[in-house]
């Protein structure tokens, strides 16, 4: 017989939008435990942690935008309040991003891009290609133009991580090392989850943030599993010998060849280089076809990375949804409730996560700011209904 346990929130997953539901919900007087193999890993390992509102900005996007951004101001604020709890110094730095062009079609597309950045009322602007080199020196003498975004910012997600682990142990949350392998349903409510170990965890509110496999869990039916897929990411780092630096002083990024790469450069000298965007499920083998692209694309926006010193690769996996937007807030049973669904902006829509997530969990009412992101969304039979 093993042990059951009760609290009013268990958390399935602890990735960064896990621990930030937790540490939110218990700093809110809630008892919380968090279910998770290996709390503090997931996606965040691998992310780059670019604060990109702006730069990310996608056509028909503009909703998520809003999110973006407001999750981008309370950046500084809740760093601040984070590190205090932690202790533990997350490697945020207001550094800015420059986005260039290295070839004419990349030029129309940046164009493009600033036009909706103005058209959104966002903070961007247009510089030449000798301006681009004037701010940053490294880049390569062919660079076209670019746009300079300066409330575009980094946080280190692997700090990240580690500081809302330790912030969730001081304010008490329970952490329990396997897998949810089932849940666990009363009547017609979530009530918690069944371990890999046999443990029994009886909660009150049970909330679903197990990433890329968070429409997996069984035991649940099948309307209300979230609709979440895996986008596997590969990313290498670099590191800069104190020699070279300061080597980049910004983020800076660009389209090549019509994928994204970017180099983001932390304080601490290393040097993130991203990301491939590949469905391929749930493997994540580094590929030599993914790191020579990578390499590639880096080499012709920035020639010098070539000098630096190869440290790690690594691939990860995004939580996608169908509109690329998160899924927070109730689900349609009673007491279970979902955070996930962040895709490429897990990192940067952690702060408001955590706000959203607390105060549906102590009030049962969804914010404003998260209506459009109810997971209600992808099931027309709901979507008039209110959260
Ligand atoms: C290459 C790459 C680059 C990225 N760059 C950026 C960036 O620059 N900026 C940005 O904002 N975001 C970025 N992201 C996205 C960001 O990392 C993710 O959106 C975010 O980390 C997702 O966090 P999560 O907690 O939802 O999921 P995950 O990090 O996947 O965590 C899920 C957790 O759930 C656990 N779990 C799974 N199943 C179960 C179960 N049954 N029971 C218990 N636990 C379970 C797992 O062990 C894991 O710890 C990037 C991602 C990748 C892959």
């Amino acid at each position: 017989m093993h042990a059951r346990h009760t609290c009013d929130v268990l958390v399935i997953g602890g990735g960064v939008i896990g621990l930030v539901t937790a540490w939110r919900a218990a700093q809110r007087g809630l008892r919380v435990a968090v279910a998770d193999p290996a709390p503090g890993r997931g996606a965040a390992q691998v992310a780059a942690g670019m604060l990109a509102a702006v730069t990310e900005l996608h056509y028909g996007e503009q909703t998520l935008l809003a999110l973006n951004l407001a999750s981008a101001r309370r950046y500084p604020a809740f760093t601040a309040e984070l590190e205090e709890a932690s202790g533990v110094e997350t490697g945020y730095r207001a550094c800015g991003t420059l986005a260039v062009a290295l070839d004419a079609d990349d030029r129309e597309h940046l164009r493009e891009l600033h036009d909706l950045q103005r058209r959104s009322g966002l903070d961007s602007q247009w510089l030449s290609g000798r301006e681009c080199r004037r701010l940053e020196p490294m880049l390569a003498p062919g660079v076209r133009g670019g746009l300079r975004v300066d409330g575009d910012h980094q946080t280190d997600p692997r700090r990240l991580s580690r500081a809302l682990l330790t912030a969730c142990e001081r304010a008490g949350v329970v952490f329990h090392r396997h897998e949810a392998v089932r849940a666990l349903l009363a009547g017609d409510r979530a009530a918690g989850a069944e371990l890999a170990d046999g443990t029994r965890l009886a909660a009150g509110q049970t909330v679903l943030a197990a990433g890329s496999l968070s429409g997996r869990l069984a035991g649940l039916p099948e309307e209300v599993l979230p609709p979440v897929r895996p986008v596997k990411g590969q990313v290498l780092r670099l590191r800069v010998p104190d020699a070279y630096r300061p080597f980049l002083s910004r983020t800076v990024r660009a389209v090549v060849r019509g994928g994204p790469v970017y180099l983001v450069p932390r304080e601490n000298g290393e040097l993130v280089v991203g990301a491939t965007s590949e469905e391929l499920g749930w493997d994540t083998t580094v590929t030599a076809g993914g790191v020579y692209e990578l390499l590639r694309d880096a080499h012709e926006l920035v020639p010098g990375i070539t000098e630096l010193p190869l440290v790690e690769t690594l691939a990860g996996l995004r939580p996608g949804s169908p509109d690329n937007a998160p899924l927070l807030g109730p689900t349609a049973l009673p007491g279970l409730l979902v955070a996930t669904g962040h895709h490429r902006n897990g990192v940067l829509l952690t702060p408001v996560t955590g706000d959203v997530m607390a105060e549906v969990l102590t009030t049962g009412r969804l914010p404003e700011e998260a209506r459009p992101f109810s997971p209600r969304r992808f099931v027309p039979a709901l979507q008039e209904q209110p959260a």
